[in-house]
Order: structure tokens, then sequence, then C-alpha cells
């Protein structure tokens, strides 16, 4: 992988070399894209669809040939499908909204996992509210993978949805999706797939995996911050309202009332992000350049090498230790020591009865020695609560990574364990 295509590689942390393993929470940019949004503004900015200008007709192309890409990129039959958002969080409130407009009564379920982050969790919560369903959640087995048979439980005749993380944020795993949604069709449910963690480190096929919607930002897999896609099947998206009104989404308004515009049109009010779409289609266009072969066997190579490293030292507690992973790993560090900096009653117990060493202290210590990692909850709280500890250190991988990361990390991570015990 050339690192180089990454410019922000080059720079120096603490005045030592970056090694960023917080992909999870942001990808960096390669330099197409950045080029791509100087770009933007420096030739063609101009607003959308309403133009006839040439700047605008120009604009309203690169836009359009975006969501082009975006639809061939996943595998949608058509680009109508495709509805441009701000990222994942606002695709899920979308959805949440609109289905929940046109379909959930009092009474109602919709169903979630037990590993999701916030984002898949409170907009769900909110319309349950609203609208006096029930939110349900698929339990974790206790190798921390989806218990699917009591999911199959779950599932009833008052179950309208069902919602789930394709890749866990904070274990990496891979839900077994393609069942999931097979086996909710089998009562009739549609299902939304969370694709945050998993459109940027493997194929994911809308028509293959046969789900009704799938969310994800365009900043997780190399684009800008700010774009994102909410995909639907045109028969959903066809049936279901507006989730915000303003430009562009009509048809006519009159006094006596609106009607509304056509696909993707109808979910997208306001002046798109045009220039987070152009740019969004370069990082596309950068991950094809590489292929899913070269990202999938490379990533795999460089999960796995960290996941050994990592449980060869003594202490060391991986979660979901051994299940495939899609670029993240969670782990914690136990020991017979008490923490200088951070010593608090939640550390204490489990694996044992050793003590926890807080993630935020290794995550300040590795920092320290140029390592930029996650600690803490990861917006998934019930998850973190079901491990049982006050949150994790995680560290993500992204297509530039490589082992030398890796064994930068494992040496600075020693030093903070030996700093701290
Ligand atoms: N779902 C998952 C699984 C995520 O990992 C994230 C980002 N951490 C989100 C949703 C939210 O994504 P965004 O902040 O880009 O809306």
């Amino acid at each position: 992988m050339n690192r180089t295509d990454f410019p922000i590689l080059k720079e120096t942390v603490h005045k030592r070399p970056l090694v960023y393993l917080d992909n999870a929470a942001t990808s960096q940019k390669p330099q197409a894209v950045i080029d791509a949004i100087a770009e933007a503004y420096s030739h063609w900015n101009s607003n959308i669809h309403r133009g006839v200008h040439h700047l605008s007709q120009v604009a309203t192309m690169k836009h359009e040939e975006a969501r082009k890409a975006v639809a061939d990129f996943i595998g949608a039959k058509s680009s109508d499908e495709i509805i441009f958002t701000k990222g994942t969080t606002d695709s899920l409130n979308a959805l949440a909204f609109s289905f929940g407009e046109a379909c959930i009564r009092e009474g109602d379920e919709i169903i979630v996992s037990a590993v999701e982050h916030h984002s898949n969790i409170v907009p769900w919560q909110m319309l349950c509210e609203r609208k006096k369903a029930v939110l349900r959640h698929i339990p974790l087995r206790d190798d921390q993978t989806l218990d699917i048979e009591a999911f199959k439980g779950l599932l009833g005749e008052k179950t309208k949805l069902v919602s789930v993380a394709h890749v866990s944020n904070v274990l990496g795993i891979i839900n077994p999706v393609e069942e999931i949604v097979r086996i909710a069709h089998s009562h009739g449910v549609p299902v939304c797939i969370d694709g945050a963690q998993s459109v940027p480190h493997m194929p994911v096929d809308v028509q293959a995996l046969d789900c009704d919607f799938l969310a994800f930002s365009g900043h997780k897999m190399y684009g800008p911050t700010g774009i994102g896609v909410l995909y639907g099947k045109r028969e959903w998206l066809e049936q279901l309202p507006p989730h915000e009104g303003g430009g562009e989404m009509i048809n006519h308004v009159r006094w006596t009332g609106t009607t509304y515009n056509d696909l993707p049109y109808k979910f997208e009010a306001g002046t798109p992000n045009f220039v987070g779409s152009y740019a969004l289609h370069k990082a596309v266009e950068y991950m094809q350049s590489i292929g899913w072969e070269a990202i999938e066997t490379h990533e795999r190579e460089v999960t796995d090498y960290c996941e050994q490293q990592l449980a060869a030292i003594e202490g060391v507690h991986v979660y979901a230790a051994g299940q495939p992973k899609a670029g993240v790993i969670s782990f914690n560090v136990f020991t017979n020591h008490q923490s200088p900096i951070t010593n608090h009653p939640s550390l204490q117990g489990g694996n044992g009865g050793r003590l926890l060493l807080h993630p935020f202290d290794i995550g300040t210590l590795l920092d320290q020695q140029g390592v930029a990692v996650r600690t803490g909850h990861h917006c998934a709280e019930p998850l973190i609560d079901e491990l049982g500890v006050p949150g994790t250190v995680r560290v993500s991988f992204g297509l530039y990574n490589d082992k030398s990361d890796v064994d930068a990390f494992i040496a600075a991570l020693k030093k903070a364990i030996m700093m701290l015990s």
C-alpha cells in the first residue's frame, strides 16, 4: 500500500513519527481526495440542479456522477436508491424518522443488537418514545458473537424492522448480516445495515445481501467529513415520506400544500454537499484502484499480526479473541498493581480479581509516543457495560497501516504497561 499517498502520515506527534491507529473513528485522506476539494472550490463551485449556467451544470454533473459511482460501489440497482446524507448517523436518523412516520404504531417492535453504536440505538429509542413502540436487542453469546437463536425468538408479528451493525466498531466482529436478512425476510421484516465499519474494509453488495437499507459514512472510507449515504430499495423509498422539508425535495409548493420530488431528491432537502460527494467519488476510485482483494488481504494480515502480538503480552485481554475481525481490535490490560495515575473503583475486579489499567491512561501514554488509538466506550455504552469495564483500548487499521505500525504500537504499549504497573 502506498503510504505516500496520505500526506498526514508524514507528520510527527510529540516529536515522534505518527502511528495512526484510529481509523474506525475516521480515516486519513489520500492526496487525490484533498486535491478534489481544492479543485471543486477553485474551478467549478456553483449550486447544483437549479442553474442553467455552465458552472452549475458542471457541479450537477459531478454530483450525479458521484451518485452513480457510489451506487456501483455497493451494487445498487439504480443511483435513484442512493441518498446523500451527512454520514451514518444522519442516514439512520433520516430512516428512523421516515420509516417511523410511515410504518410504526403503538406496540410495534424494532430489533437492534447488543453491539450497536449509539447512532443505531438512540434514533430508534427516540422513535419508540414518540410512537410508544418497543426496542429490543439481539443478545451476545459468551464468545461475544450475536446469539442468532435468540434473534429468531425475538422476531414476531409486532416486529417492523431490524437494524444491525455489519461490523462492531468495538469488537471488530463481522456480524452474519446475510443470515440475519434471510431470517428477518422469512418473517416479512425489512433490515437496515449499519455499514459504517464494513464499507471501508470489504465489498458490500446490497443486492447480494438483499438488505433493505444500508447506512455508511464517507470519512471512514478515505473520503471527506460531512458526506454519507443512505441506500434504500426503491420499493421502500417510494413509499416512505421525506424526513425533512425545504428546497430540492419538492415538486410544487402551493399554499394549499406541497407535492414531493422523485427519488432520490425527495430525501435531499436543501443544498447538498456536492463538493463532499465529488471527493467521496475520488475516495471510491482510490479504493477501486487498489482493489478489494489487495485491501482485504493486507488488512487481515496486519490485524491478525496485531492480535497475535497483543495476545503474547502478559495481562492483555483481547475482546472477541480469535474471531475474524474487520480492522478493529479492542483490549484491556489487567495487572497485579494499582495504576499510579487513575485509581477508580470501577477498575477493581474482573479477570481473576486483577486490576484494570485504565484505558485512558494507556491511551495517553501511547499518544506521548506518537501512537494514536481510541479509548473509552466508543459510543457503544450498552456493549461496554456488558463487558463489565469502564472502556477499552481500541486499535483500528486502514489500508495504509502495516506491520511496522503494529511493531511501534506494541513497543509503545509495553513501555506504557511498565510505567503504569
Ligand atoms: N455506526 C458505527 C458502527 C460506527 O462505527 C460509527 C462511527 N464511529 C457510526 C455509526 C457513526 O458514524 P458517523 O459519526 O460518521 O455518523
